[in-house]
């Protein structure tokens, strides 16, 4: 199997494995008692919390875990969106646990602007910083594209966006951009960021949200007190555990080559389009449409050859449509043809080379198919 869906979720790295097995079968104590063993897991936590605040060059204590960077994104928007007045600012490129939260405000009332793409998949920067206003109160600008892997400025944003209106909350989408393109959360504008570890080597079911110190942010879950009365709840201490060893073992060094290699690969596909274009896009995922190919079939004629890669996420089952990459103008049958290809330090040159046979192969076959 070669597997190149690592944006949907990556296979826990030996390191996570091994420290939430530990977790489970002996640090089972809860890190809220008082005996020494419960206050290792305590550490424990501590530690993986410490390793995430290196990574974004911020406090420990700004980390915040959660189940994953759906909660994160939800908790963002609904608390960021201060006193529930003025309006809320996001793009056409955010990931549904962005965008549905920020339509069932609209829902309820709430003026929620919804800022173009350009062409390349980022942030159109100029009409988004002109839908801030004196009352905008939240901003969320995605760090890179789930679909496309493009990458927004979210530090020259944030200064941007605060330099019209400094009241703003500043949040934005970590998750496909953590460990994988630099991000100095600490020393910038922004006020929330979240990640999620099983894009990273981790275990699904747990992430986090930065939340910047001095940042008056309502408690997602009220009860036990725990993650300092922010989200109450026992924590998931394998998943939390094995989160910052996740961190400490990512490994970029071979991402570009395999971008470079899949990329020059698939351009030479007839009719095919590589939707992400611009040269500063994360090196870990390539969104190519393919014309003339339902991406549904082309997907499972690869994985009976062994390949597994991932779809755009289309609009809803009903509609076969993909609002990020609609944003970004391309055409409806690249659209329906669109497969994304994602990395992970697991991944090696010799698999790529080998994907990339199987799947020009396959589109020939299918096209041949169709022509016949
Ligand atoms: N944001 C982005 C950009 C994602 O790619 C994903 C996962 O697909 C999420 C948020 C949701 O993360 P989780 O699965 O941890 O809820």
């Amino acid at each position: 199997m070669i597997y190149l869906d690592n944006a949907a979720t990556t296979r826990p790295c030996a390191a996570a494995t091994e420290a939430a097995l530990n977790a489970l079968k002996e640090n089972f104590f809860n890190p809220s008692a008082l005996y020494r063993q419960a206050t290792e897991v305590k550490n424990a936590i501590e530690e993986s919390r410490s390793a995430i605040a290196r990574q974004l060059a911020c406090k420990s204590e700004e980390i915040f875990f959660t189940s994953g960077a759906t909660e994160s994104n939800n908790w963002a928007i609904n608390s960021g969106f201060k006193n529930k007045r003025g309006n809320i600012v996001i793009t056409k490129g955010e990931h549904p646990s962005v965008y549905e939260p920020a339509v069932f405000l609209r829902g309820k009332g709430v003026d929620v602007r919804i800022a173009p793409l350009t062409s390349d998949g980022k942030a159109d920067e100029t009409a988004l910083v002109s839908l801030v206003d004196e009352n905008t109160s939240l901003v969320s600008v995605i760090h890179a594209s789930n679909e496309t892997g493009a990458l927004n400025d979210i530090f020259a944003l944030a200064e941007k966006v605060k330099q019209k209106n400094p009241t703003v909350v500043f949040h934005s989408d970590g998750v496909q951009a953590f460990c994988k393109t630099p991000a100095v959360i600490g020393a910038s504008k922004i006020d929330l960021y979240s990640i999620s570890a099983h894009k990273i080597g981790g275990i699904k079911g747990v992430g986090a949200l930065f939340v910047r110190k001095g940042l008056n942010l309502s408690p997602l879950l009220l009860g036990g007190g725990q993650e300092r009365k922010y989200r109450s709840g026992t924590e998931n201490v394998p998943s939390i555990i094995a989160f910052g060893k996740a961190v400490n073992s990512f490994d970029t060094e071979k991402a570009s080559k395999m971008y470079d290699y899949a990329i020059n690969s698939l351009k030479n596909i007839p009719n095919a389009v590589i939707n992400s274009r611009s040269a500063d896009s994360t090196k870990f995922i390539i969104s190519v449409g393919i014309k003339g190919i339902k991406s549904e079939i082309l997907q499972h004629m690869l994985s009976d050859k062994g390949v597994l890669i991932g779809l755009g996420s289309a609009c809803s089952s009903k509609n076969r449509g993909n609002r990020v990459l609609e944003a970004m103008g391309v055409q409806r049958d690249y659209i329906e043809g669109n497969i994304r290809i994602s990395f992970s330090p697991d991944n090696t040159l010799e698999e790529i080379g080998s994907a990339m046979k199987i799947i020009k192969s396959t589109v020939s076959e299918f096209r041949s198919r169709i022509n016949e």
